[in-house]
């Protein structure tokens, strides 16, 4: 064998090996290849599975939610909440079209119906200072927003500035710029909403991506249905309570119902002029039994009048619950006296239940009669009114009738005044002060009714100004009447004159005792504060009891100057109700003769003489001249 020919073999040989290598070289390359690939499709499997189990998991979420009744907006929150967390956008909102006729035009505006709680809300509010939430959004046919509603179709923007001021265009365009470049948001996917087929509004992801795939359209359309169909469900839901005309605790008449009732009511009591009655109930101690039993006892009680009233009724009575513990029946065709049995019935029924763990419970009761007591429906309602709050102040379960409005003196409607605020409000008297001022009131003794009432304001204003002298109140009234009359007022502004001099300075009851005992010179701003403080005062106390609404308006003038110099609204002359001018001057004139603490009480003739320089100005000089001549100098 010559050495080339060994060579050459050993040529070969290597040759083969290296071919040998080279192939199993190529298999391994394809092997890891192919590894590679089915590596990279598994880990897309599992995300695709991840991502659609996570989907399931949210609409599972939402499905409970619409089963649960929750206001529309809080759910609605919690789903854009959730989509926004869970599947990693960066904000979620739904929008909500509104429509309003300004300038005789209908106008499209925008507002947040729901977004979601992240960092990127928070930093555009403070931008655009202020919650978006509660703006008014401007809507532009130009917008995406019309585009989608058009096209019925979702629709991806990476315009995220143009988007922005097209709803806020008051905002200026350097803030929108800081908006966007501080965001990693790199687009919005705008979805319009459609309930029963009318346009509704919009549902909007931010997304930090900058497309949107055939998966995530077909997850954020279906996303979008189960919005729809929440607020859809909201809306029937909403619907069919409008219609309901009964109670859900108890099953009566709603208010509502109660209403459309009456109206049809006082149409035939008119045509065929009969009378018809309410009976006006009021659970007694209802926030008792709350309290100590707690609120199912409280709905148990509510229940127990309800069927009390469905045994008692007739069948063509109708009885409602006008909402909380307050009921009316109405009584077709019955008069008063009727009315009396009638709801004597149902007090005496009520009383005799007896309810598990509560006992026995009662109510107080006022009747009234439409063409007896009034023949205004309104009137009819505040008299039955009237009459159950005389109930309770007569010590409750009990039936009182109302009186016809002419028939209620000026006295009654004063001792009910004083009564009401003896028994409701935390004013700086004593508890046994006030029992005894409500003994007085209700069972005068070796005095009138009337004296009663002037006793008990002297012994109130007593307890604020301590140089107050007895029987001030009753001359305040005297002189004030005969000036009413010098002027021919008629009797009813007479009547609220006197209830109103009763009255007027029952605001110092309340006066904060700090700035009174305030030993430092005090600021302007507190002056003012103490000089308004009672007519405020008086206006918070007097509010709540209906049968003084009338008085209000002249206690709350009566330190307004003709010249409208005075507080607290600085009207003048004739504006100022004419009672109110009267108490300002008998006001000032007691004030000048009794004494204070920084000087002696002046005689009436020194109070004239200065009542006489401001005349024109405090007080209209008519005014001044027939006062002057109503005192009596020498005496
Ligand atoms: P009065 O004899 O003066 O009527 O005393 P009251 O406690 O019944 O009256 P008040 O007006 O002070 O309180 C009424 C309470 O009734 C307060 C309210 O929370 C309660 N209430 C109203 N509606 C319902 C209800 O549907 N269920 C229950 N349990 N309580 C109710
Ligand atoms: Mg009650």
């Amino acid at each position: 064998m010559s050495f080339f020919k060994n060579l050459k073999e050993i040529y070969r040989k290597v040759s083969e090996v290296e071919n040998t290598i080279y192939s199993g070289k190529q298999d391994y390359l394809e092997i890891y290849e192919r590894n590679l690939q089915l590596e990279r499709e598994i880990e897309e499997r599992t995300r695709e599975l991840n991502i659609a189990n996570k989907r399931m998991l949210t609409l599972q979420h939402i499905w409970d939610m619409m089963n649960a009744s929750r206001p529309l907006q809080s759910v609605l929150e919690t789903i854009v909440n959730s989509i926004q967390g869970e599947l990693g956008y960066l904000h979620c909102n739904i929008i909500k079209k509104c429509e309003e006729i300004s300038d005789n035009e209908e106008k499209i505006y925008l507002t947040v119906l729901a977004q979601s709680n992240d960092v990127s809300i928070k930093r555009v509010n403070k931008l655009i200072n202020g919650p978006i939430q509660t703006r008014k959004l401007n809507y532009s046919e130009k917008s995406i927003y019309a585009n989608t509603a058009k096209s019925k179709q979702i629709e991806i923007t990476t315009d995220i500035g143009g988007t922005l001021k097209s709803v806020l265009p008051e905002v200026a365009d350097g803030i929108i710029k800081e908006v966007v470049d501080g965001s990693p948001s790199k687009a919005i996917i705008n979805i319009p909403l459609f309930i029963r087929n009318n346009h509704y509004g919009w549902f909007n992801v931010f997304s930090s991506r900058k497309e949107l795939t055939a998966g995530e359209t077909d997850f954020l359309s279906i996303f979008a249905q189960q919005i729809e169909m929440t607020i859809t469900i909201a809306d029937l839901f909403e619907e069919v309570k409008a219609q309901a005309v009964t109670d859900g605790l108890t099953g009566l008449y709603n208010r509502r119902y109660f209403e459309e009732y009456l109206k049809k009511e006082v149409t035939r009591a008119l045509r065929q002029k009969q009378s018809f009655s309410i009976i006006g109930l009021d659970l007694d101690h209802l926030k008792e039994i709350n309290d100590k039993r707690g609120h199912a006892y409280g709905d148990l009680a509510i229940k127990t009048v309800a069927n009390v009233l469905k045994k008692n009724a007739r069948s063509i009575d109708t009885a409602a619950r006008m909402g909380g513990e307050e009921f009316n029946v109405i009584l077709p065709g019955i008069d008063s006296k009727g009315a009396m049995i009638a709801a004597e019935r149902i007090r005496k029924a009520l009383e005799d239940e007896k309810i598990d763990t509560i006992g026995h419970i009662t109510a107080s009761i006022g009747v009234a009669t439409f063409l007896e007591h009034s023949d205004n429906i309104e009137d009819i309602l505040e008299l039955t009114d009237q009459a159950m709050y005389q109930s309770k102040r007569n010590g409750r379960n009990r039936v009182t009738l109302a009186k016809p409005i002419s028939e209620t003196s000026w006295q009654e409607i004063a001792i009910n005044t004083f009564m009401d605020i003896l028994n409701k409000h935390n004013i700086h008297i004593g508890e046994d002060v006030s029992e005894n001022l409500k003994t007085k009131l209700q069972a005068p003794q070796n005095e009138t009714q009337k004296d009663a009432l002037y006793t008990v304001a002297d012994m109130l204003t007593q307890t604020y100004n301590p140089l107050h002298h007895n029987g001030t109140i009753k001359s305040k009234v005297l002189l004030a009447v005969s000036l009413a009359k010098r002027f021919d007022l008629p009797k009813d502004e007479i009547d609220k004159l006197r209830i109103a001099i009763l009255l007027y300075d029952i605001g110092n009851l309340l006066i904060p005792q700090e700035l009174l005992q305030k030993t430092t010179p005090l600021t302007e701003e507190e002056r003012n504060k103490i000089k308004e403080h009672p007519i405020i005062a008086a206006r918070e106390i007097l509010q709540p009891i209906s049968a003084v609404q009338d008085i209000i308006p002249i206690i709350e003038h009566h330190h307004e100057n003709w010249d409208g110099s005075g507080y607290p609204a600085k009207i003048a002359r004739e504006e100022i109700p004419m009672t109110s001018q009267i108490i300002l001057i008998v006001d000032a004139y007691y004030a000048l003769i009794e004494p204070r603490t920084y000087r002696a009480e002046l005689t009436p003739k020194q109070a004239i003489e200065i009542i006489k320089q401001d005349a024109g100005k405090k007080w209209n000089s008519a005014l001044v001249q027939e006062f002057v001549t109503l005192i009596d100098i020498d005496g």
